[in-house]
């Protein structure tokens, strides 16, 4: 058997003329065709026979492709499109065959197939854009909310970029300054004090760790709002995850390879995608696939945002509650005494409690009392850790990158501190310009490009 090879992303444009279908396969309205390359204009000009000369870019032509289809064509000129190249988009009607015709017509003509992102790789390559804000595309691409499509659009048009190059020329003058002490050490001259860097570099380190601070925030929005429903078995958590989104318009979905299978429900506050699981029952079991539920509904709890921990409040605690109330992150619960219709609230709770929780809310997923409340202290916990901030980070990339830069100039400061040797601390803080260069892909490596751009699917 022959092994197919893949062949790692080229990290230079090779001077192909490349397509493929931009909108996702299947039926639909329309479908777009991209093109884009050195032979676009030229190859759109075999391919139809209705377009006038010269071409006006960023213009709707319509007419028939052959036999094959009524299509528009728009066509971009070389440094007014995404790619930065030549390029076109055929809008055709939204059929894979049709499609495929098309597509097979232009590789006839000089085409070849785009590799997966390959049209942002190259917006990259020609500098239209640059890595983060490539990632940018995908993120919007696959945004789940609001919230999250806004994000990736300041990080698109340069937020976040903006940001991180405003530390970049910041920590190139503090470098650009103590090389200058270097160079000029023998004639006594100082251009900057070793104070006034010290100082700069104090503050910037500030602003990375403002930056860094973020990050949570940011990939919660990026990723969701977890919210874990916890409790014994019967308490009423499906009930309540039911009565909380039916005015929601919640997608309910089961989430399969689990021992007990979480329910999942995601639905929206404030622009931002909430995603409310419905954990195993806690309850003293000696069934080993029950307490490999248990254990996964207890790490489920360290992982969310939120944890709605469930009380029968008709009933007096029992010691299933109480041996568990050890594992609940009580800081960030809220205790909720369901079946408040049959009676309550629970006598004796407050002493069995390791420490308060924020909030105790008498409700019944049966008569809908508290689910104002339980959705309003959900509304006021999300608008608190989700600041308004287009300049969030939210991929994880870019958290390491910039952790590296962070601890790479801390060291650097330190040094300064202690007067080491100006080339040492100048050693540290390319260090830290490198990792800075590596996040904007101002230098990169193959491994890094791979990674980013076969995220995209075809024709992106
Ligand atoms: P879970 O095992 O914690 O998910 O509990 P369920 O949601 O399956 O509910 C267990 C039983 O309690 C069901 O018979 C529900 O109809 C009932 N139940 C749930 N919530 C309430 C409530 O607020 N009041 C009353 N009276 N019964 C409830």
């Amino acid at each position: 058997m022959r092994i197919k090879k893949v062949a790692m992303r080229p990290l230079v444009i090779d001077n192909a003329t490349i397509c493929a279908t931009a909108t996702p396969p299947g039926h639909g309205g329309i479908a777009v065709i991209r093109v884009s390359g050195p032979e676009a204009e030229s190859i759109l000009r075999k391919l139809t026979t209705f377009l006038p000369q010269p071409i006006e870019s960023h213009r709707v032509y319509y007419g028939w492709l052959h036999d094959l289809d009524e299509v528009m064509v728009t066509y971009f000129q070389k440094g007014r499109s995404f790619t930065g190249e030549s390029s076109f988009e055929i809008s055709c009607h939204g059929s894979d065959l049709i499609c495929n015709e098309i597509l097979q017509k232009l590789c006839g003509l000089g085409c070849r197939m785009a590799r997966r992102g390959e049209f942002t790789f190259r917006a990259f390559m020609n500098g239209r854009i640059d890595l983060v804000q490539a990632e940018g595309v995908l993120d919007l691409i696959e945004s789940g909310s609001k919230r999250a499509a806004q994000l990736a659009l300041h990080q698109l048009q340069g937020d976040v970029s903006g940001r991180l190059r405003t530390i970049l020329d910041q920590l190139t003058w503090i470098l650009a300054h103590l090389e200058a002490n270097i160079d000029f050490a023998s004639e006594d001259i100082q251009i900057a004090s070793h104070g006034a860097l010290a100082e700069k570099g104090g503050s910037l380190l500030k602003e990375i760790d403002e930056i860094l601070g973020g990050f949570k925030s940011g990939s919660i929005i990026r990723n969701g709002y977890r919210v874990a429903l916890v409790g014994r078995p019967n308490v009423g958590k499906s009930s309540l995850l039911n009565a909380l989104i039916g005015e929601e318009k919640a997608i309910v979905t089961n989430i399969p390879g689990t021992t007990r299978d979480f329910v999942e429900a995601d639905f929206s506050v404030e622009g931002v995608r909430v995603s409310l699981v419905d954990t195993a029952g806690l309850r003293k079991t000696e069934d080993p696939v029950e307490k490999i539920g248990v254990a996964r509904t207890l790490d489920k709890v360290k992982e969310v945002e939120l944890v709605l921990y469930v009380l029968d409040q008709s009933q007096p605690l029992d010691s299933e509650d109480t041996q568990f109330f050890d594992f609940i992150p009580w800081s960030k619960t809220i205790l909720i005494g369901n079946k408040s219709d049959l009676g309550g609230p629970v006598q004796g709770l407050a002493e069995k409690l390791p420490e308060n929780p924020s909030i105790y809310i008498e409700a019944s997923a049966l008569s809908h009392r508290g689910m104002d409340e339980i959705k309003k202290q959900l509304r006021e916990k999300v608008i608190r850790t989700l600041p308004e901030d287009s300049t969030l980070l939210s991929n994880a990339r870019h958290f390491e990158g910039l952790s590296k830069t962070r601890s790479s100039l801390a060291k650097a400061l330190d040094l300064l501190t202690e007067e080491e040797s100006p080339d040492f601390i100048a050693l540290e803080l390319q260090e830290a310009l490198q990792s800075l260069h590596e996040i904007l892909g101002i230098t990169f490596d193959d491994q890094v490009m791979d990674r980013v751009f076969n995220e995209f699917c075809l024709g992106k």
